[in-house]
């Protein structure tokens, strides 16, 4: 993780947030190229989940909404976590997670979900295991305190609670709230779905592992509202949809396995929760949660705000609620999955002399950088300079006309760029250039009026 973490600094992908500062713990801004790679992402989830799906349609919501969403949605009441402190080094955990790592090392088999255990079964379970801290080693703990995770802030001018609001701590909410308003507007009959991608916010007990769990975030999710009785088919039908998306970004069969919710781990209204779960350089961490959440959210922000937000199916002359699918997918992790999956040292020299390059193998779509323009010699940059104001009307390229032309391919496969064309002398002659596949290192030979064609096929997503 660290050469992630490294590599990703140094090409311009993320780096630490506040860093003239010293930082802000476990904030991090994308750079030039990470703010490319993570808007294809979310391009390349908008496209396939909202585009060019006949069911769905977007949203893009406020972050701060009325207090009463919370209050119907549970984030104020549940949505907390169980934190304790050593009280010998001061460093904080979650009692839930330090019990779950104790578990899995000492091969104990728990009967139930720790997510369902009260503060006194955790508390005794730490204390007749001699749990020690993970930082110093020491076995004293404080008492366990349930902790809200939601950020809290003040809208106007005076801080008292009548004036509190929260900064969202997802997405969905903003969307079962417009569920009416969407439907109307949208003309949309039962089975549709509506997508949003935004920030959130959650103020972590634990964050870390770079981008993997952090206070703010983004998030893609949909809530797909279906009738009672065909959810479990649209459940399944989600679950592999949103595992084909990954596939077909370039993510490998053995990267990702999907994991089912035991019953006991089961929120109390899901029927069905499978996690795609990632193999991070660091172990397996949840990339997408998709839940059947049954008619759950709209019943509850239906007795809180006393809107009837029941749904009249004209075709079968009844009113219900419907019951909704949500995948939940955070951009940032699919982010860093993406970049862990992508990095390779590559030897393409031989055994006895080695030459290693160092290069993303991102998928086409989501390359940063999608087409390296370089002019053979400077003599030759006018012309060159026409090639790049021709693509980078359609593609984010890059000029480089600086160091010998193989330091250049290099310093595109460092960024993952699919390809580079070089404008040589010929060029002038021949009105065509050198196209250099990046995973291939193949290289053809393009007339420059044919090269929109030939990459409009090549990036086709
Ligand atoms: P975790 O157990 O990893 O904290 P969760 O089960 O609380 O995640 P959900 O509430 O299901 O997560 O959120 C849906 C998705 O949002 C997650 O699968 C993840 O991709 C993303 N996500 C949630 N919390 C964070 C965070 N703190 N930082 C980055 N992404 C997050």
């Amino acid at each position: 993780m660290d050469k992630i973490v490294q590599v990703a600094k140094a090409r311009g992908f993320v780096y630490p947030g506040s860093e003239i500062y010293g930082g802000l713990a476990n904030t991090w801004d994308y750079g030039n190229l990470g703010v490319e790679l993570k808007n294809n992402v979310k391009k390349a989830w908008w496209k396939k989940f909202i585009q060019e799906n006949k069911y769905n349609v977007g949203v893009d919501c406020a972050i701060l909404m009325n207090p009463q969403t919370w209050v119907a949605s549970g984030h104020l009441g549940g949505f907390s976590d169980p934190l304790m402190d050593c009280k010998e080094c001061h460093e904080r955990f979650r009692a839930d997670k330090i019990i779950e790592d104790f578990a899995e090392k000492n091969d104990i088999a728990l009967e139930t979900s720790v997510d369902g255990w009260t503060n006194e079964a955790m508390q005794d379970f730490i204390k007749d295991h001699e749990i020690k801290c993970p930082s110093c080693g020491a076995h004293n703990f404080t008492e366990i305190r349930q902790f809200n995770l939601m950020f809290k802030t003040f809208q106007g001018v005076t801080e008292d609670a009548k004036n509190t609001v929260y900064l969202r701590p997802e997405t969905a909410q903003g969307i079962f709230v417009n569920f009416k308003n969407v439907q109307r507007t949208s003309r949309k009959k039962i089975p549709f779905g509506i997508g949003q991608v935004g920030k959130s916010f959650r103020n972590e007990i634990t964050p870390g592992n770079f981008t993997f769990r952090t206070r703010e975030f983004e998030q893609m999710e949909l809530e797909f509202f279906c009738e009672p009785g065909t959810d479990m088919e649209w459940f399944h039908y989600w679950r592999s949809f949103c595992k084909e998306w990954l596939l077909s970004l370039g993510i490998k069969e053995d990267e990702i396995r999907l994991r089912d919710h035991d019953q006991d781990e089961l929120s109390f209204y899901s029927k069905g929760t499978t996690d795609i779960e990632f193999k991070f350089p660091f172990g397996w961490g949840e990339l997408w949660g998709i839940a059947d959440r049954t008619d759950y959210d709209l019943k509850c922000h239906q007795d809180v705000s006393g809107q009837d937000l029941t749904y009249f199916d004209d075709q079968k002359g009844e009113k219900y609620l419907p019951y909704v699918i949500e995948p939940s997918l955070g951009a940032d992790r699919v982010v860093l999955a993406f970049l862990c999956a992508a990095y390779d040292e590559e030897n393409i020299g031989t055994e006895e002399k080695p030459d290693v390059r160092t290069v993303f193998h991102f998928h086409p779509a989501l390359a940063p950088v999608k087409i390296g323009v370089l002019p053979l010699s400077k003599k030759l940059n006018e012309s060159a300079e026409k090639v790049f104001e021709q693509l980078s009307r359609q593609y984010n390229c890059e000029y480089d006309d600086r160091g010998t032309i193989g330091k250049r391919y290099r310093r595109q496969d460092e960024i993952g760029t699919p390809f580079c064309v070089t404008y040589d002398f010929d060029s002038e002659e021949d009105h065509a250039v050198t196209v250099r596949d990046r995973d291939t290192m193949q290289q053809e030979r393009i007339k420059i009026e044919d090269l929109d064609a030939y990459f409009a096929d090549k990036f086709k997503f």
